[in-house]
């Protein structure tokens, strides 16, 4: 049976009945100098976002959250396992490091991708800082740009090789869509297959014939910054997502809204975490999209890409 690594626990594949948010911040820390609001803090948020997961669970049935925060992106577990307690959503836990300008010193410091391999299958063998919770993705791994720099290229590795070795898939972050098509080609390098693989924030990326190329390759095509329309109208993206229904590839999929900063909460007059189920798949039923679509682009695939599954073989 296939399992799913949570931060309470070890999942069956066959108990996620529901909806599941496949890139999403729940806690995290991506201050810096030139923006003081983005983050989700342990202490200020964790309450609203308890309440919203909450909401949703009862509303939409929300199974399960994948929770992308990272080295260096401010990752709390212990906050983690307490906001899915008590809001009863299952959430998977991730380690890696995102793009470069979030590096810790940690990537600098190491002498190859081999050095921060073993500090990833480190945690993912023994747990996050000192818990006994584990991580269940690699993610969100990133890199910014078409073309890869060495200090991502040497984390990009390190995190493909943490996942053939530990039997984890991984989340990437392509910088406003960008650089999928190189990530996948250094992953596949490492001897990881693009079916473990899903390539972050395709729906910033305007451009089919790339998000068919990535499909073509069997890896998931992440339409995760649903609702974030100062990056990218819905407009957009479900025209966007059409054309990948179109040309036939509803089974590489996944939808999420990658909520990553307190406005964003409904609690302060943002989209929310349910921003994709009241407003985008609303959108995208009327443009013909059917119930057995929606629970294989929010359920099925999310589940079938956590565990590894080549095929789809539950529903
Ligand atoms: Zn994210």
């Amino acid at each position: 049976m296939s399992v799913i690594r949570t931060v309470t626990g070890p999942l069956a594949a066959a108990d996620v009945t529901g909806p599941v948010l496949a890139h999403e911040h729940l806690v995290a820390d991506l201050r810096r100098d030139t923006d003081g609001e983005a983050a989700l803090l342990p202490g200020a948020h964790a309450a609203p976002v308890t309440a919203e997961l909450a909401a949703l669970r009862e509303e939409f049935g929300l199974a399960l959250v994948v929770e992308l925060t990272c080295r260096g992106m401010g990752r709390d577990v212990a906050t983690l396992t307490r906001i899915s307690r008590e809001s009863d959503v299952a959430v998977v836990a991730a380690t890696g490091w995102y793009y470069e300008a979030f590096h810790p010193a940690e990537v600098t410091a190491a002498r190859d991708a081999e050095e921060l391999a073993a500090v990833l299958v480190r945690e993912i063998e023994n747990g996050i800082d000192g818990t006994a919770v584990s991580p269940g993705v690699l993610g969100e791994v990133g890199t910014h740009g078409d073309v890869i720099g060495a200090a991502e290229e040497k984390t990009l590795r390190a995190s493909a090789r943490a996942a053939v070795r530990t039997g984890l898939s991984l989340a990437t972050h392509c910088h406003l869509g960008h650089g999928g098509l190189a990530q996948l080609a250094v992953l596949a390098e490492e001897g990881l297959p693009a079916h473990r693989v899903s390539l972050g924030h395709q729906d910033l990326l305007d451009d089919p014939g790339v998000h068919r190329r990535l499909a073509q390759a069997g890896a998931y095509i992440a339409f995760d910054t649903v609702g974030k329309e100062n990056y990218q109208s819905d407009a957009t993206r479900l025209r966007l997502l059409l054309s990948l229904l179109e040309a036939g590839h509803a089974d590489r999929v996944l939808l999420s809204c990658d909520i990553s900063r307190h406005g964003y909460l409904t609690a302060e007059g943002g989209q929310g975490y349910g921003h994709l189920f009241r407003s985008f798949l609303p959108q995208l039923r009327a443009a013909g999209a059917d119930d057995d679509l929606i629970d294989l682009m929010t359920r099925r695939n999310p589940v079938r890409f956590l565990t590894g599954t080549r095929t789809e073989e539950t529903r």
